[in-house]
């Protein structure tokens, strides 16, 4: 038996389906025939849907409500099989969408149905009225680029498929949630569709959690390389001078000698020395990095090589060195050239052998590790002059590379103000607009004795000193002091109004600016701290003795200093 319809078929009445609906006010339960219901607001429909649209994307949430309105299909057409026997009475298949109406989700009108359950064919053609995902969507998002009732669609599939026992799609062919005049559905079987299997698979739920699983990984794995790129300068510059180190570096990476890392305090040596490490096949291993200079000279062998238990009072548990700690990997030794007589004899036997005893023991311990050692000193000479042994000399320096100073490649100052200015905008969550051109114009003609990381000094100063939106001034980059005594070649404007005119008092002229702006001794003592520190690297000892004073009277003042900054 079959049938079609047109609009003018007597529907029939709808009360066995309403009498299905019992509400157990008392016991907190609604039900329609055997299923437990919930009466729930379409507003708070809305929120959900729009949080799932936003946090998981509108193919996913697509996804989503298909399948709810799938399930609620599937259970649909088993009640209305049980209200309504008979297969093939038109008034068991359009149950459901007296169903779907009675649940308050859309009006259906039919166009144009034909069945024929002893063939299973099957024909649909049916408008939508007041679909309550067209209130939302219109609502929420005033409209979408596509169909937008996904859950009343999900509920035609699975109601029809039921129903034919044979899997059948409805699309929305139009839809007033992307602006079309009707919600109009076409129906058919699954294999009539050209693209009935794609689109079936939104009724298969993806599991998400895969998915995610997979994304976090590779958001580790960005994240890692992110790091290691973050706060390294490696790399960055496009100067002759610099590509070339690097064309060096990329080379000395990839085998396993040893790498002297040559050039001035600040260049970025230990940077270098940790990309030499992620370069190189031990990547995945420890990277130690050790200043020797800021070991005490007694402490460098067994901070270096370890200590045995009862190797001296007070050793009372053995603990390795940074050799054992690095075995497998990288060690980094800068400032080389500070190791005692004793602690060259273990670095050569290290390199030689490849094995080592902790201070106090006569045990011998395996270790591999990749030496890459740096100095700002001529090693040659210390050899020359017998602080340095000859032979741990030609054993270090198998693949010596040297990093230019910045002032003698001053063309990758904007890539390098750009990385530092990224850095420190991050740091201090804001961001300026970047340096006026006077700043960049003294920038250039700098000498940088600091070289880079006096820079990133600045840089941070900079945006430190300057608000979100304004411009980093040359002022905030430097101390005043330090400026005037730099900038003889201008005509300065005092606060009497007086004129200097260049060359007038050259040798006194940030002098003058300390007595003409009022400047103090304060100010001036601790600016010179501050760029003591800054050009001994922060080497409490070495900036002391840029300033002629003792490191105690040194670390007074610095103490001092200190205290009336966290005042
Ligand atoms: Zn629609």
């Amino acid at each position: 038996m079959s049938w079609s319809m047109a609009p003018d078929f007597q529907l029939t009445d709808i009360n066995d389906l309403t009498e299905q609906i019992r509400f157990q006010s008392k016991e907190g339960k609604i039900w329609f025939g055997e299923q437990r219901m919930l009466l729930m607001q379409v507003s708070a429909m809305a929120a959900f849907r729009r949080e799932l649209v936003n946090s998981i994307g509108l193919e996913r949430a697509k996804g989503f409500f298909l399948r709810l309105g799938y399930q609620s299909g599937l259970r649909d057409a088993e009640l209305a099989r049980k209200l309504r026997p008979d297969a093939h009475d038109f008034d068991t298949f359009w149950a459901g969408p007296q169903l779907h109406s009675l649940k308050g989700m859309v009006k259906v009108v039919p166009i144009e149905i034909v069945i024929d359950q002893e063939t299973r064919s099957f024909h649909g053609e049916l408008e939508w009225f007041d679909s309550w995902e067209v209130e939302v969507v219109k609502k929420e998002f005033g409209q979408l680029d596509e169909p937008a009732c996904w859950s009343l669609l999900g509920y035609a599939c699975a109601f029809s498929s039921s129903f034919m026992r044979r899997e059948i799609i409805f699309r929305e062919v139009s839809c007033r949630g992307c602006g079309d005049e009707r919600c109009l559905i076409v129906g058919k079987p699954a294999e009539e569709w050209e693209d009935g299997i794609e689109f079936a698979k939104y009724f298969t739920a993806e599991p998400i959690i895969e998915e995610l699983y997979s994304l976090q990984s590779q958001v580790q794995s960005l994240r890692t390389s992110l790091e290691r790129q973050q706060g390294q300068y490696y790399g960055i510059g496009q100067s002759a001078a610099y590509k070339e180190a690097c064309a060096k570096i990329d080379k000395a990476a990839q085998g396993k000698v040893s790498v002297l890392i040559l050039g001035e305090t600040g260049v970025g040596k230990e940077v270098i020395a940790r990309s030499v490490h992620l370069r190189s096949q031990r990547a995945d291993k420890t990277f130690v990095a050790v200043n020797c200079a800021a070991i005490p000279q007694d402490l460098i062998e067994s901070e270096l090589f370890g200590v045995e238990k009862g190797a001296y009072t007070g050793a009372n548990h053995g603990r390795p060195g940074r050799f054992e700690r690095a075995n497998g990997g990288t060690i980094f030794l800068d400032e080389v050239i500070e190791l005692t007589p004793r602690a060259q004899a273990s670095l050569l036997r290290v390199l030689q052998e490849g094995e080592l005893e902790r201070v106090g023991g006569t045990q011998t311990y395996q270790v591999c590790v990749r030496i890459i050692a740096a100095t700002n000193e001529s090693l040659e000479q210390a050899v020359n002059e017998g602080r340095f042994r000859a032979d741990l000399y030609y054993r270090l320096s198998v693949f010596p590379v040297h990093i230019p100073p910045l002032r003698e490649r001053l063309e990758d100052l904007p890539l390098l103000v750009e990385h530092f200015l990224n850095k420190f905008h991050n740091d201090y969550s804001k961001r300026t607009l970047g340096l006026s051109d006077k700043a960049w114009g003294y920038l250039n003609s700098y000498a940088w004795p600091g070289n880079i990381r006096e820079l990133e000094n600045v840089i941070e100063r900079g945006v430190i000193l300057t608000d979100s939106n304004e411009t980093i001034s040359l002022e905030s980059l430097f101390p005043t002091p330090m400026l005037e005594a730099q900038n003889t070649d201008e005509e300065h404007i005092y606060s009497d109004g007086q004129v200097i005119k260049p060359g007038d008092k050259p040798s006194h002229s940030w002098i003058d600016t300390v007595f003409n702006k009022s400047i103090g001794l304060d100010a001036v003592e601790e600016q010179l701290i501050q760029r003591a520190l800054l050009e001994a690297n922060n080497n409490v000892a070495g900036a002391a003795r840029l300033l002629g004073l003792s490191r105690p009277a040194f670390a007074y003042r610095l103490k001092k200093l200190e205290e009336k900054q966290t005042r």
